[in-house]
């Protein structure tokens, strides 16, 4: 039973390191009859076609796969283990430090970017309005929004599958703003691995109380920003600015909203931290799945690295080129060996591959025993990115974005509805016309004030409304009422007949649209 566990959590890993490859195949089990008494395999034995002998169960872990047996970010104890991953420095954490500078001045200023008075993104989910790059999507375009979203998804598999976690890397406002704001913030207040270690380990003199207050009013300060940050791409920098500039009682839900993202904010830099990405976000979980041996990830060359073996000084060294001194894990936000393969926990933040550089720089070694490489490209020195499967997502992602871009083109502004009114029936006018009853809703699908006006096409007749409603259309408002369309007897060819209608502003036409009108049998 407890193999069988542990056989989950190895299904659980997403491992394509040389040293456990053996064990990754499902069809791999162990002779049970002849196992020792710990339950531990004599002998594993694919099996070629598939079944699972009765007398089999899955392979036992051996002490080599022994980090399979546990989650790195909880200890043998069950307590949470927390990392103090050492000071990332190096050629790839500069190219980061600048991407990050680039990525947050576009986060910073894009919500005050404005395109056709209206903001360039908006994700207005309490309204369900969304503007992505100058294009509105209101309540009524939710296929549209579907699309897109499909087309994103399609488009995250596709990139996923041929850079692996490029994203979580770089770009991703987590891994960006815990790596690169609040812990440079920690190590500029608390110093290195070590000293935060002593310190936490440290009674509470004033010296400590002073350090730990000043971190977390900072992270508290940073946390605060992030919450209006995400505000302003939710309801627009103008909104923001009436809930800063004017009485807080008069904006009571959303100050409400601002003080909630602080507190979640603060607690997920502050305390969640790596367990944001191994534990909460289904992205990092689904990488088992969306990557292959062709995928890009940080990986160790474990052809070149193996096997490993302390640098002794004057010997022969016949052993690979990983000395065993630890800094890649040392340096690890998410406490993995990557020397262990490519492992769910890792979010490719590049820090290994600065440490292990620097000690091949110290010991004479050429750089790059880890670097940005694929499963295939250190087998055999050879990486297929374009492969069946990659063609297979682009063909797809392609029609997607063909249909959304057609849609997007052939979209109009307005969209009516004009029914004949439940239960009525034509009426006969004693001026030789019949008349019909509709009642109609005309829907903005844009941002902006739309005054409408409704005419009918074909055949030749009138409209006339019931009352004066007043059509104008606020951004994705919606309008409705009831008209009459009164037709001469004469134009009418059946009982039933296909009318033309068409939806202007001014001289513009918005939207044709059809209905049906009902007359007497001749
Ligand atoms: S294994 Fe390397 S790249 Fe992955 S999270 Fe750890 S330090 Fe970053
Ligand atoms: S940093 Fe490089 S040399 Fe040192 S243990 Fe890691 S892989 Fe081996």
């Amino acid at each position: 039973m407890r193999n069988q566990k542990r056989a989950e959590i190895v299904r659980w890993h997403f491992n394509s390191g040389r040293r456990s490859a053996k064990i990754r195949c499902p069809n791999l089990y162990t002779d049970y009859k002849n196992s020792n008494h710990f339950g531990l395999s004599q002998s594993r034995k694919p099996i070629a076609d598939g079944r699972k002998p009765k007398d089999m169960k899955p392979t036992a872990i051996t002490s080599e796969d022994s980090f399979r047996d546990h989650f790195s970010g909880v200890s043998e104890d069950g307590k949470r283990n927390w990392f103090y991953p050492q000071k990332p420095t190096g050629l790839w954490h500069n190219r980061r430090v600048l991407f990050t500078i680039a990525i947050l001045t576009i986060l910073f200023v894009t919500p005050f970017l404005k395109f056709n008075n209206q903001p360039l993104l908006l994700f207005n989910v309490l309204e369900r309005k969304f503007i992505i790059f100058g294009l509105f999507i209101g309540p009524q375009d939710y296929w549209l929004f579907g699309l897109t979203m499909l087309s994103f998804m399609v488009f995250i598999v596709l990139f996923t599958t041929i850079f692996g976690r490029l994203w979580c890397g770089w770009a991703c406002p987590q891994t960006v703003f815990m790596e690169m704001v609040f812990r440079k913030i920690e190590y500029a207040i608390e110093g290195d691995r070590g000293k935060q270690k002593l310190l936490n380990k440290a009674p509470w003199t004033g010296g400590k109380i002073l350090r730990k207050t000043a971190k977390y009013s900072a992270f508290l300060v940073v946390s605060f920003v992030i919450a209006n940050l995400l505000l302003s791409y939710v309801i627009g920098v103008d909104e923001l600015s009436k809930i800063i500039s004017e009485p807080i009682d008069e904006h009571i839900p959303l100050f409400s909203g601002i003080v909630i993202f602080t507190a979640v904010f603060y607690f997920n830099f502050a305390w969640l931290r790596d367990q944001a990405c191994t534990v909460v976000c289904p992205y990092g979980r689904l990488q088992g799945v969306l990557m292959d041996r062709n995928s890009i990830v940080v990986a160790y060359d474990y052809k070149r690295g193996e096997p490993r073996e302390k640098l002794h000084k004057g010997h022969d060294r016949s052993a690979g080129d990983c000395i065993s001194c630890f800094q890649c894990v040392a340096v690890c936000p998410t406490g993995i060996d990557i020397r262990n393969g490519t492992q769910m926990e890792c979010v490719n933040c590049t820090a290994c591959i600065d440490a292990c550089d620097t000690m091949m720089d110290k010991v004479g070694f050429d750089k790059g025993l880890i670097r940005y490489t694929s499963e295939n490209a250190i087998v055999s020195g050879v990486n297929k990115s374009i492969t069946n499967r990659t063609r297979a997502y682009t063909v797809v992602l392609i029609l997607l974005w063909s249909a959304l871009g057609y849609l997007i083109v052939s979209r109009n502004d307005t969209q009516t509805t004009l029914f004949r009114a439940p239960g009525s029936h034509y009426i006969e006018n004693k001026d030789g016309t019949i008349s019909n009853l509709y009642t109609f809703k005309i829907f903005n699908k844009t941002n902006q004030v739309v005054k409408p006006t409704i005419k009918l096409d074909s055949p030749k007749g009138t409209l006339l409304f019931a009352g004066k409603p007043d059509l104008t259309l606020d951004g994705a408002g919606m309008s409705q009422g009831t008209l009459f369309i009164i037709i001469p007897k004469a134009a009418l060819k059946s009982r039933k007949t296909k009318l033309r209608l068409s939806v202007f502003q001014g001289k513009e036409k918005l939207e044709t649209f059809e209905t049906t009108f009902m007359a007497p049998e001749e």
